[in-house]
């Protein structure tokens, strides 16, 4: 592969994208003088029109997407998003909307949002739902902060969390910086939530339990009756982390099982693309008890039309400015609305079909530390490679030379060396059986020629990254002309 160089390498003096006629009028100097001229930046690149599209183009196809090919990286739900939800939310009519704009300006926009917590309620089996939070893991904190306000207002304040040993890693931070103490529950061997642990732990200390349904395994939580009646009996209340919620949507509602307050994760289930920091959406769904402590304002229609209430005396406050992440909610209307309840319904049945489809056909040449029958994502280890000397890292790279985008690594951690696939609903019987041949070809090749796939990538535009130091000390200025 050739490298493509620096813009600035490409710079040459006096190159121009375009030149300005000569003037025919005086000349003026002083006009942009302190705003707009950028004499300051040194070494500024100096390129012409076709060297700039040339450059981003290619640079752009350097870039893995799902527009191009399979990302079954699990616990992300990386699914295609149709385009119709961005037509829809590119309408300008959106885009001109002042954050500030008072209520009875924005009618149609207070309806929009309205109707979309109606949905969330409707297929959650929630009666209540905040739109604020900005992410998955915003969601958990909002929610765990209406549980404290709840229990602080019980006059039984608590002071634990209970979380299994599956779940991602944002439960116990959020439940940390609620300040709450965190107390892990061990899965059992089947990979779910062990009863006797639970029954151990759960006592008159214990504020909620975070439970991810189904959990990081792909598993689904079947005691999930039996589980929230152990919390509710002494006190606590049930928190359920919603990012699998693609597994569900349509299948099962978690607020008819008990489940006092959830998080969505909009760029996962409902049509927002993610990776690269957002934006993103966390809705938060709450029993009619938790309601009073939603974050203000709350939206209430009434008969003079939609207004923003900002009067509710136990609310946890505000959680973010303006409304929230608004065109991602857009989005998510827009593909509720356009698949309906039977649509929605489909989606996780189809991806949950070709996660299964992926562990049937790949179980035996890949170890399944938990083989139980799986929802949406299965976990698969390196256990049967590492006799090899190969490890999940060195499969995920190899993958890149498939021209597939690596799985999860290394999550959930109760899985030493995991491969967490999640498919989704949108990828066709084809691009699986691809995947599947890949996957099968590096299990060869993890016998005949482990060095192969140790020092895998061998086709990609960077090889072996120093992970951490790419991370801490992202290099993003051009400094001049450096030695190796
Ligand atoms: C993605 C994810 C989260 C965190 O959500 P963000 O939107 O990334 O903050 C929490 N729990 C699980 C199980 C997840 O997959």
């Amino acid at each position: 592969m050739i490298r493509e160089p620096l813009i600035f390498e490409l710079s040459a003096k006096g190159k121009r994208a375009f030149f300005f006629p000569t003037l025919d009028v005086p000349e003026r100097k002083d006009c942009l003088a302190g705003i707009s001229l950028r004499h300051e930046i040194q070494g500024f690149p100096e390129v012409s029109e076709i060297e700039i599209v040339r450059h981003f183009t290619r640079l752009s196809q350097t870039n893995f997407c799902v527009d191009t090919s399979f990302y079954p990286l699990g616990s992300c739900t990386m699914k295609y998003n149709p385009r119709v939800n961005e037509r829809v939310a590119a309408r300008e009519a959106w885009l001109s909307c002042h954050p500030s704009a008072p209520a009875e300006l924005v009618q149609g926009n207070l309806e929009v949002l309205k109707t979309l917590e109606d949905l969330l309620s409707e297929i959650t089996g929630m009666d209540a739902f905040t739109l604020q939070p900005s992410a998955g893991a915003q969601g958990e904190l909002t929610g765990m902060l209406m549980i404290r306000a709840c229990l602080q207002e019980r006059g039984d304040p608590r002071e634990v969390v209970l979380i299994p040993d599956s779940a991602h890693g944002t439960n116990p931070s959020s439940a940390h910086i609620c300040g709450y103490r965190v107390v892990e529950i061990k899965s059992n061997e089947k990979g779910t939530i062990d009863l006797t642990s639970l029954d151990q732990a759960m006592n008159d200390r214990v504020a909620a339990l975070m439970i991810t349904n189904p959990n990081t395994l792909g598993i689904f939580e079947s005691e999930i009756d039996r589980i929230a009646g152990i919390v509710h009996e002494r006190g606590g209340l049930l928190y359920m982390d919603g990012a699998n919620m693609n597994a569900l949507v349509g299948k099962f509602r978690p607020g008819d099982m008990g489940v006092d307050v959830l998080h969505l994760n909009l760029h996962k289930t409902f049509s927002t693309p993610h990776g690269g920091g957002g934006p993103g959406s966390g809705p938060v769904g709450v029993k009619k008890e938790l309601a009073c402590y939603l974050p203000v304002p709350v939206i209430e229609k009434t008969s003079a039309g939609y207004t923003l209430n900002f009067d509710l005396p136990k609310s946890i406050g505000r959680v973010r400015s303006f409304y929230a992440n608004f065109l991602v909610l857009i989005k998510a209307l827009a593909y509720i609305l356009s698949l309906g309840g039977e649509g929605l319904k489909e989606v996780a049945e189809v991806s949950v079909l070709n996660s299964n489809y992926i562990r049937k056909s790949l179980e035996g040449l890949y170890h399944l530390k938990y083989d139980a029958p799986t929802l949406h994502e299965c976990v698969f280890s390196d256990k049967f490679q590492k006799e090899r000397g190969v490890a999940n890292i060195d499969i995920a790279k190899r993958l890149i030379d498939y021209g597939v985008h690596p799985p999860t690594m290394s999550f959930p951690l109760i899985v030493p060396g995991a491969l967490m696939i999640e498919p989704t609903e949108t990828e066709s019987k084809r691009d699986l059986d691809t995947f599947i041949e890949a996957m099968k070809a590096i299990a060869k090749e993890a016998i005949e020629k482990p060095e192969l796939v140790r020092t895998a990538p061998h086709t990609s535009y960077v090889k072996r990254l120093d992970e951490t130091k790419a991370a801490r000390y992202p290099v993003l200025r051009w400094e001049g002309e450096k030695e190796e």
